[in-house]
């Protein structure tokens, strides 16, 4: 393992000259969230004086596929099957010794949120928001845990507004609240790329993402138990928070600017009480700012490599998938295959379009099209594409609610075949090419 907490992960971002500080002091309202969108995909951030706190913020900590390549030590265009490697092969994860785990450096009970520099992101935001925690919970049946992020509006010193959209989480909390009992949590905040990542992964239920974080670092990830919950947590965060989602409580939660970028809706949803707070002596607080491509890319890179497993499954002949990043890194999916047999390209739609709900619009290309640009995509639609014969739509489908477009998560799907049809004579689909172009060094030829 390489680096096993943030403080490492920002070590590395140090030595590569992509972390950079902002010493003046700087507003959490907003401001942090501005100057970290324009830095996102161009640099770490660490906000050294955040008003009215002396914790420091960090932000953009993996903001671009490259800064993903770093972390798990493979070329981009593996990112997705990597994953899903670690996904299929996960591994045990190892519960440490109190004395062992920085986190357990400071321990209260009288939990004050306001002593946590929790930034306000965009304009409509009901408040400040804790986006980038990991909540971990358990299943109260079997004990099987779960690792989610969710946003987290804070709305007094103890107690966080959570939506939760109707996944592995939600499914915990009802059959706890069925027994009219609270469902422990704990929330993690200030973690490494792998820890992040590995919460994302579209798993069956039951399947403990930690397990395919510990995969990912190629040795058991370390956990150290809770002081007020039976649930175990990142041994190496900076902050935990202990707490509860209370049964049969519901509080007004939003609006919240969400990945599509648009507003989530205020609602009454679920609500948390925290009973501890354990820190470093000095911690940091991490931030992600909702919809920049540090965001987008946390959910899409997992999800990519599950639904590569899916596709391929259905149709051994897929390549490679990409989910774009004007599709929210959720909503377009790019399928690469080499086609073998006619009406591949439909079946990979279905299998795509069944991997997850928020797959709505699917394009499917031929190998010599590369799938993270998208004007070869567009390319493909423009040339290869004839809307009567290969567009396929399917409506009132299960989709994403955070799509406004949707009635309420009731989605039309699309599928469009980009391949070039089998049997078409030699040449006709054949991409112009200039000798020995790859090899020309423009530098070479021009002067001055
Ligand atoms: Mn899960």
């Amino acid at each position: 393992m390489r680096y096993k907490s943030m403080r490492e992960w920002l070590d590395i971002l140090e030595d590569m000259g992509k972390l950079k500080h902002v010493k003046k002091a700087v507003s959490i309202e907003h401001e942090i969230a501005a100057v970290g969108k324009k830095a996102c995909g161009r640099y770490a951030i660490m906000f050294d004086n955040p008003k009215g706190s002396n914790i420091p913020i960090v932000t953009g900590l993996t903001g671009s596929r490259d800064f993903f390549s770093k972390a798990l030590n493979v070329p981009v265009s593996e990112l997705a099957s990597h994953f899903e490697k670690a996904q299929t092969n996960p591994r045990e994860c190892k519960i440490i010794e109190k004395h062992l785990s920085p986190v357990k450096e400071v321990i209260t009970k009288d939990v004050d949120l306001g002593k946590l520099p929790i930034p306000v992101h965009h304009e409509k935001d009901s408040g400040p928001y804790i986006t980038a925690g990991l909540l971990i919970a358990k299943n109260p049946e079997t004990g099987e845990r779960n690792v989610s992020i969710h946003r987290l509006q804070v709305t007094d010193k103890n107690h966080l507004g959570i939506l939760m959209l109707p996944r592995h989480l939600m499914h915990y909390y009802r059959l706890a609240e069925k027994k009219n009992q609270p469902l422990e949590i704990a929330i993690a905040i200030g973690l490494d790329p792998i820890a992040m990542l590995s919460s994302q992964a579209l798993t069956p239920l039951g399947q403990d993402e930690f397990c395919i974080a510990s995969a990912l670092y190629g040795e058991p990830m370390e956990l150290v138990k809770c002081e007020t919950v039976d649930i175990e947590v990142p041994a190496h965060a900076e902050i935990i928070l202990e707490g509860v989602i209370l049964p049969n409580v519901r509080e007004l939660e939003g609006p919240f600017g969400e990945y599509p970028k648009y507003y989530g809706p205020r609602g009454k949803r679920e609500y948390i009480e925290l009973t501890c707070m354990t820190t470093r002596k000095d911690p940091i607080f991490q931030t992600i700012v909702p919809a920049t491509d540090e965001h987008l890319l946390l959910g899409g890179i997992p999800r990519e490599g599950g639904i590569l497993q899916l596709v391929k499954n259905a149709v051994p002949t897929t390549t490679a998938v990409h989910l774009t990043p004007g599709g929210t890194g959720r909503y377009h999916l790019v399928i690469q295959m080499e086609k073998k047999n006619e009406g591949e390209a439909k079946n990979a739609m279905f299998a795509a379009f069944g991997s997850s709900q928020e797959i709505k619009h699917v394009v499917v290309v031929d190998r010599d099209v590369d799938i993270f640009n998208p004007v070869e995509v567009n390319w493909a639609i423009a040339t290869r594409c004839q809307a009567a014969r290969d567009v396929m739509i399917i409506s009132g489908a299960c989709g994403n609610k955070l799509d406004p477009s949707t009635k309420d998560g009731l989605s039309d799907k699309m599928g469009i075949d980009a391949t070039v049809p089998l049997g078409e004579p030699e040449g006709k689909f054949e991409k112009i090419r200039i000798p020995n172009e790859e090899n020309i060094d423009l530098e070479d030829y021009i002067e001055g």
